[in-house]
This record gives C-alpha cells, structure tokens and sequence, in this order.
C-alpha cells in the first residue's frame, strides 16, 4: 500500500516503531522520494537539525539533515556509518521524538557516512564537525536506539519523571 506522506507526522516516544530496526530501501523511486521530501518538510516544522523515517512512523533506514546557511538540506537512504576511533566527546542532545529531554551522550567526534542521495546516487562524506554527531544520533534511530539507551544513569533518574510523563501522554 503506497504511503500517504501528507499525512505523515511526527511519532513520540514511547511509540514501538521508535526502538525497532528500519528497513533497507529497495529502490530509490517516487515514493522514497516523497518520504524524503516530508521528512524534510517535518524537519523544518519542528526545528529540528536532522529527521530519521521512523520518527515519521515509516521504518525505511532514510535519515535527512539540515543544512547550514549556504549548505542544502541532505538526504541518506540506506546509509553505513564508520566512526573514527577518536576519544568520546560528550555533547548535551535532544531528540524530536523525546520533546523536553535533553541527556549528556558520548560519542566519536569524527565519523564517514556512505548513503544513497534522493536521486540513487552513491556519496561518502567524511566529517568532524557537529553533523558527524547528527548522523549518529539519526542512524540509531535506524537501528531502533535513543538517546535514552545511551545515557548516564545521572541522566537517567533526572528524566525519569519526563519519561513517564510522555508514556502516560500516549496512554500506555
Ligand atoms: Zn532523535
């Protein structure tokens, strides 16, 4: 059944779609294309620096990022990361789907992204940069992680009471 991606909107934690692995695109066409698209469109809505398919409920492994003033919005279907094995610099992150939780994660500061782009086109970007951090904050997403499976136990009693806030806002 083909996506309505009008309608896609943005999925909150706990929503079991959000700690599930995605799917790998089979073929980059109109409708991957339209996912992309809306997931952008999500992305500026909510202000958010970068939007993974399963935050928009779709479990397809395509992630976009924003881009920087002179720089354009990208899109990465299917994307391998390699992480640098550089020291863990921790970085205070928030997540659309968790609203109101921001928690200390540790990561490499330097990673390569291999992707498909929204034409099919292959592309390898190597960085150091804060979008290094944004892709792997977007590519756990793709493999069902959060920021809140890779926080402190500091952390984790200080959003406890945010946590289930958002659970009973579900009702579940
Ligand atoms: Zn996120």
């Amino acid at each position: 059944m083909p996506i309505d991606t009008e309608t896609l909107s943005l999925v909150h934690y706990p929503a079991p779609i959000l700690q599930e692995r995605s799917k790998a695109v089979a073929e980059v066409n109109d409708e991957v294309r339209a996912v992309a698209r809306r997931l952008i469109e999500l992305m500026h809505e909510h202000e958010g620096v970068g939007l993974a398919a399963p935050q928009a409920g779709v479990p397809w492994r395509i992630f976009v990022t924003r881009g920087d003033e002179d720089e354009p919005d990208l899109v990465y279907i299917n994307p391998e990361l390699t992480l640098a094995r550089t020291a863990l610099e921790p970085f205070e992150e928030g997540c659309l789907s968790l609203p109101g939780i921001h928690v200390t994660v540790r990561r490499p500061t330097t990673a390569t992204i291999v992707a498909l782009d929204i034409d099919g086109n292959p592309f390898t970007v190597t960085s150091d940069d804060f979008i290094a951090r944004i892709w792997q904050h977007e590519f756990d997403h793709l493999n069902g992680t959060l920021i809140i499976n890779r926080m402190s136990p500091i952390d984790r009693l200080s959003t406890r009471k945010a946590l289930k806030e958002l659970k009973l806002a579900a009702g579940s």
